[in-house]
C-alpha cells in the first residue's frame, strides 16, 4: 500500500508500462506452461483443453460482445460530429492506405512464394495428382458487394450472405449449376460499417434534430470503451491460458514443423518484412517521426491479437492503446479503426497467396501470370470482406484455391501449424490497422486543430455576448482527445 503512495511507483502503474510487463509475463508463462503441460501424463483431449482455456475463452467472448456497440457507435458518432468534407477526407485517406497496404502485402506474398519456391523444398509426398476444386471469382466479388447492402440490420449482426453452388450434378458445368444464396453465421461487418457511415452522415446533416441520436451513440461508444478498460485487465492471464491451451493440443510440433519449414519460413519472412520494414517505413515517410514508441505503445494490442487470434476481438484494445498511449485524436481513432478492422488484413492478404502457390508447387503445377493476378485479386477481395475472427484465413484460403482450380484437400498439409502462423498474421493485421490510424491522425492534425480553434473562438464570442457570465452550456464534445475514456 505504502508503495503505491510513492508518486514514482504510482506513475509507473498508471502509465501502462506495468501492464505491458504483465502481458509479456503472461505470454512467457503461457509458452512455458504449454510446453510443461505437454510433458505431463495428462491426456489433452478436448475436455481438458476446454478447462485450461476457459478463462481465455471468456475473455474472447466478452471482447467479441463489445465489437458491435463499439464499431457502430464510434462510426456514427465520429462521422456525425465531423464536418462532412473532413470526414470524407479522413475516410478516403484511411481506405486508400488500407487497400494499398493490403495490395502490397498480397504482391509481396506472391513474390516471396515464387522466388523461395517453398513447395520444391518440401519433403511432403503429395501422392496422387491434384484434384481441383472450383469456385468463381465473380461469386466472391458479388458476395463482397452484396454484403455491403444488408437487407436486415439485426441479421447483419449475426450472418453473412454467401453464394453456394451445387456441384452434385456432374453433367452440368460450373456456370450451369444451381446456386443458392445462403446465410452463414458471422457478423456482416462490411454491411454494418457502411450503414453506420451513412447514418452518421445523415444525422450530422440533420443539425439539431440529429443531435439526440448522436449523443446516444456517443455515450454508448464511451461506455463500451469503459467496459473494455475493465475487461483488458484480465488479458495477461487470459492470453497465458489461451497460448498454453493451443500448445498442449498440438501433436508432434517438431515433426509437423520439419515438413513445412520452408512454407512456414516464407510466410514468417513476409510478415516480418511487411510488419517490421514496410509498415514502419510508410509511417516514417508519411509522419517523419520515429515509429518505435508508436510500436511499443501498441504492444498490448499486438499481444492480445497474438493470444486471441482475432483482430476483431482485439479492436477495443487497439482503440484504447491508440487513444490512451499513442494519444491519437479520438475523432480519428474512432472513425478509422472500425474501418481498418473491417477492410484491412495485411497479414492474411500476404499469407493467402503464399499458401495457394505452395499448394500449387506441391502439386507440381506452375501457375501462369494470369493465375497469379487472379490469386492476388481474390486474396485482396476475400481479406477485405472477411471478418477478423479465428481461423478465417484458412477458410478463405479455400476460396483462393478454388479460384485457380487448386485442390482444397492439400490444405491438410499446412493446417497443423496454422494456429501459430495465424497468431502472427493477426498481429500484423492489427499493426496495419493501427499504423493506418496513426498516419491518418498525423495527416489530419492541421484540419482538426483548425476546427478546434474555430469552436473555441465561437465559444469565446458566445461568452462575450452573454456579458462574460459563465455559460452553463457544456464544452464542445471534442477538444484535444482528452474526452477519450
Ligand atoms: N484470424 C485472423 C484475424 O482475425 C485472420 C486470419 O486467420 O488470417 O485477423
Amino acid at each position: 500500500m505504502g508503495l503505491i503512495k510513492n508518486p514514482r511507483v504510482a506513475a509507473f502503474l498508471a502509465g501502462g508500462t506495468f501492464f505491458t510487463i504483465q502481458t509479456i509475463i503472461g505470454v512467457s508463462i503461457g509458452i512455458g506452461l504449454g510446453f510443461g503441460l505437454r510433458e505431463t501424463d495428462v491426456v489433452w483431449h478436448q475436455r481438458n483443453v476446454m478447462y485450461l482455456t476457459f478463462v481465455g475463452d471468456l475473455f474472447i467472448r466478452t471482447l467479441s460482445a463489445l465489437i458491435l456497440p463499439l464499431i457502430v457507435s464510434s462510426l456514427i458518432d465520429a462521422v456525425g460530429s465531423m464536418d462532412l468534407s473532413l470526414s470524407k477526407k479522413i475516410g478516403t485517406q484511411a481506405l486508400v492506405f488500407y487497400l494499398a497496404t493490403t495490395a502490397v502485402a498480397a504482391v509481396l506474398g506472391i513474390i516471396l512464394a515464387v522466388i523461395v519456391r517453398p513447395g520444391d523444398h518440401s519433403s511432403i509426398d503429395s501422392g496422387d495428382e491434384c484434384t481441383a476444386s472450383e469456385s468463381s471469382t465473380v461469386d466472391v466479388l458479388l458476395d463482397l458487394v452484396r454484403n455491403v447492402f444488408p437487407d436486415n440490420l439485426v441479421g447483419a449482426a449475426m450472418e453473412v450472405t454467401t453464394t453456394v453452388v451445387d456441384r452434385s450434378n456432374a453433367s452440368l458445368n460450373y456456370d450451369e449449376s444451381p446456386l443458392e444464396l445462403t446465410m452463414t453465421p458471422g457478423k456482416n461487418m462490411m454491411g454494418l460499417v457502411v450503414f453506420s457511415l451513412v447514418l452518421g452522415v445523415v444525422l450530422g446533416n440533420m443539425g439539431e434534430a440529429g443531435k439526440p441520436v448522436l449523443y446516444f451513440f456517443k455515450s454508448l461508444g464511451e461506455a463500451s470503451l469503459l467496459i473494455t478498460s475493465k475487461v483488458v485487465m484480465v488479458s495477461p492471464l487470459a492470453i497465458c491460458f489461451l497460448i498454453a491451451g493451443q500448445l498442449v493440443k498440438q501433436d508432434d510440433i517438431g515433426a509437423v514443423f520439419q515438413n513445412i519449414a520452408w512454407y512456414f519460413a516464407t510466410v514468417m519472412g513476409g510478415l516480418a518484412i511487411h510488419g517490421c520494414l514496410i509498415l514502419p517505413g510508410l509511417y516514417i515517410l508519411l509522419t517523419r517521426t520515429n515509429p518505435l514508441p508508436f510500436f511499443a505503445n501498441m504492444f498490448e494490442a499486438l499481444a492480445t491479437a497474438f493470444g486471441t487470434a482475432s483482430s476483431s476481438a482485439t479492436l477495443p484494445v487497439t482503440m484504447r492503446c491508440l487513444e490512451e498511449k499513442n494519444k491519437v485524436d479520438v475523432r480519428v481513432s474512432r472513425f478509422v479503426i472500425p474501418i481498418g478492422a473491417t477492410v484491412n488484413m495485411n497479414g492474411t492478404a500476404l499469407y493467402l497467396p503464399v499458401g495457394a502457390i505452395y499448394i500449387a508447387q506441391l502439386c507440381g503445377r506452375t501457375l501462369g501470370f494470369g493465375e497469379l493476378v487472379t490469386i492476388s485479386l481474390i486474396s485482396i477481395a476475400t481479406s477485405v470482406g472477411a471478418a477478423g475472427i479465428p481461423q478465417v484465413g484458412m477458410i478463405i484460403l479455400m476460396t483462393v484455391l478454388g479460384s485457380v482450380g487448386l485442390p482444397v484437400d492439400y490444405m491438410g498439409f499446412i493446417m497443423p501449424l496454422d494456429w501459430l502462423l495465424e497468431r502472427f498474421r493477426t498481429a500484423v493485421n492489427v499493426l496495419g490497422d493501427s499504423i493506418g490510424a496513426g498516419i491518418v491522425a498525423h495527416m489530419s492534425k492541421a484540419d482538426l486543430a483548425k476546427i478546434d480553434a474555430a469552436a473555441e473562438e465561437r465559444r469565446a464570442m458566445e461568452e462575450m455576448e452573454q456579458g462574460g457570465v459563465n455559460s452553463p452550456s457544456s464544452p464542445p464534445p471534442y477538444q484535444d482527445g482528452k474526452d477519450a475514456v
